[in-house]
């Protein structure tokens, strides 16, 4: 079963991956809990120079890295683990491209979004089901003020961009309700937790 876990900065979407995965194999099921951009040392060296790297790359060449590192991750790490019948949670996957690298550019989405629909035909592999994380904007822009620090370069791109993305996140979920759940992230840790376990657990066993 192939898992991916979506939603804005600040909405907890890396503990709760972590979480996700710990409480499943409490449960008895092995689970291969993973990032993107990164999760194989290929990818995480193209994380690096995405998201820390000195030179900025032209749009299409940034989503054509992203879809790199997509790549190397499937070959090398998700698709095997699939083949072994091992649960793969994998925090943000291509729902992420949708929203950052189109729906968040605004004006210019459009010929990002057909752009990425066009590239991402070369790697064909679709969650079964996605977890969307969702919190107010200004929820999560408080946690991440109580997180402090410069962010990476996408998390300190203007306010607008972050709403943008919330919204194409939230076209996503509108157009695939099937596959895509919404989670309420505002609620305690453990009833988020417990919402995803059971998400994941209707699916592994409906
Ligand atoms: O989820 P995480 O914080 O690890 O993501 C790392 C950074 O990469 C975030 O700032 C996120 O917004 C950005 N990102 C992106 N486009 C993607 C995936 C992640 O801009 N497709």
């Amino acid at each position: 079963l192939f898992v991916t876990l979506e939603g804005g900065e600040g909405a907890g979407k890396s503990t709760q991956a972590r979480r996700l995965s710990d409480a499943l194999q409490a449960l008895g099921y092995e689970t291969l809990l993973t990032r993107e951009p990164g999760g194989t040392p290929g990818a995480e060296a193209l994380r690096n120079l995405l998201l820390h790297g000195s030179v900025s790359l032209s749009w299409r060449a940034e989503i054509l890295t992203l879809l790199a590192a997509r790549s190397d991750h499937l070959d090398t790490a998700i698709l095997p683990a699939l083949k072994r019948g091992v649960i793969v949670i994998c925090d943000r996957f291509h729902d992420s491209t949708f929203a950052y690298q189109g729906y968040g550019i605004g004006e210019a989405a459009p010929e990002r979004l057909s752009f990425i629909a066009e590239a991402r035909r070369f790697i064909q592999c679709d969650p079964d089901v996605t977890l969307l994380l969702e919190l107010p904007r200004e929820i999560a822009r408080e946690r991440l003020t109580a997180r402090g620090g410069p962010g990476d370069r996408y998390e300190d791109q203007v306010e607008a961009f972050h709403v943008r993305v919330s919204e194409g996140f939230s076209v996503i979920a509108d157009a695939e309700p099937l596959r895509v759940r919404r989670i309420d992230a505002g609620l305690e840790p453990d009833d988020v937790t417990q919402s995803l376990v059971q998400a994941v657990l209707t699916e592994f066993q409906g």
